[in-house]
């Protein structure tokens, strides 16, 4: 089937056994692999897609450990390098009682920002039907560069292109610095999705109206889609606009929702491309991908909870 590249940074999370207690208070904390690119890559296989992931990991225990996970996820993992002297980046996150989190990262470098352009499986991604990233890789130099040379070679190979910013203020310099930061490569995606949180934080307005959402719009898009958390979805393009509701399920950990949502989604387009053009055919990838999102909320982490096709379909036939 279509191959669909995720680039980006993989790294692990340190999570609190117990959820709604602090870092400094956390006696034990749970190593759960993660990094948003590398979750949407395994989104993918775990739905039978083919999937790839590019980015760079340190050359230790937590790296190789992460590269041998993606393979046994059935992640094609050609396109990770192992950085010689910096570490795998690790993040501390908070599980609020809300469901919410916070972060606090260890990247001093850390391994995947130090990607470069010449480290880049080119031919990967020229293969590729879609070309997916977030943001976290435009913060810094040399991984920034990688970044958008590998944009460029996939839009000069007709590779489709999908953007999750996934905005992660601590990381940026400033909450401008990752505004504007964001906002850099925007007009290039084909494809962008942003959670509710995103479009308040982009637009400083209320992300619940459409016409702050089609502030964010750029002409160059085939869809723009907005998660709304428990609530599902809405879409945006040129011809039409509307909402998919998502399901009621069992939340414990909601990490990595958006990624299992996208991972979804992507596949679906990588087997029918023209999808952006018919609503109907639209909406029935959308309620899998919410059902998907759904169901990575029920178990701890993002990549042990990630659901495969029949998981999806029987929540889609049980709500009906
Ligand atoms: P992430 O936590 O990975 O950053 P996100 O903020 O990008 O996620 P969300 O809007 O939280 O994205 O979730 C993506 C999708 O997952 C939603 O559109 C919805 O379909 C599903 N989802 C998320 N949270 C829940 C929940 N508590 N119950 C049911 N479905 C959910």
């Amino acid at each position: 089937s279509p191959m669909i590249v995720s680039f980006g940074e993989m790294l692990i999370d340190f999570v609190p056994d117990v959820a709604g207690v602090s870092l400094a208070e956390s006696y034990a904390f749970i190593k759960a692999p993660g990094g948003a690119p590398a979750n949407v890559a395994c989104a993918i296989a775990k739905l039978g897609g083919n999937a790839a992931f590019i980015g760079k990991v340190g050359d230790d225990e937590f790296g190789h450990m992460l590269a041998n996970l993606l393979n046994k996820s059935g992640v094609n993992s050609d396109g990770i390098c192992f950085d010689k002297d910096a570490r795998t980046a690790l993040a501390f996150v908070t599980l609020k009682a809300d469901g919410q989190r916070e972060f606090m990262f260890y990247r001093s470098p850390s391994a995947d920002m130090l990607l470069k352009e010449s480290e880049l499986k080119l031919d990967l991604i020229k293969q590729a039907k879609i070309f997916h990233y977030g943001s976290i890789s435009l913060i810094s130099e040399p991984c920034k560069s990688a970044h958008m040379a590998a944009m460029k070679a996939a839009k000069q190979a007709g590779v489709l292109l999908s953007y999750d910013p996934n905005v992660r203020l601590p990381l940026w310099p400033s909450p401008e610095a990752a505004r504007d930061g964001i906002k850099s490569i925007w007009d290039q995606a084909d494809f962008v999705k942003v959670s509710d949180d995103e479009v308040e934080f982009l637009t400083k307005g209320d992300p619940k109206k459409d016409d702050v959402v089609m502030s964010l719009w750029n002409d160059n898009f085939k869809l723009l889609i907005v998660t709304d958390g428990p609530e599902g979805c809405r879409y945006f393009t040129k011809k039409f606009k509307g909402k998919v509701n998502g399901y009621k399920v069992k939340t414990v950990d909601t990490t990595g929702a958006g990624d299992a949502f996208v991972g979804a989604f992507l596949q679906a387009v990588a087997k029918d491309p023209n999808l952006f053009n018919d609503e109907n055919k639209l909406k029935e990838a959308l309620v899998f991908a919410n059902a998907c999102g759904a169901i990575s909320t029920t178990q701890k982490g993002a990549i042990p909870s990630l659901p495969d096709k029949a998981q999806a379909e029987n929540l889609i036939k049980e709500a009906k």
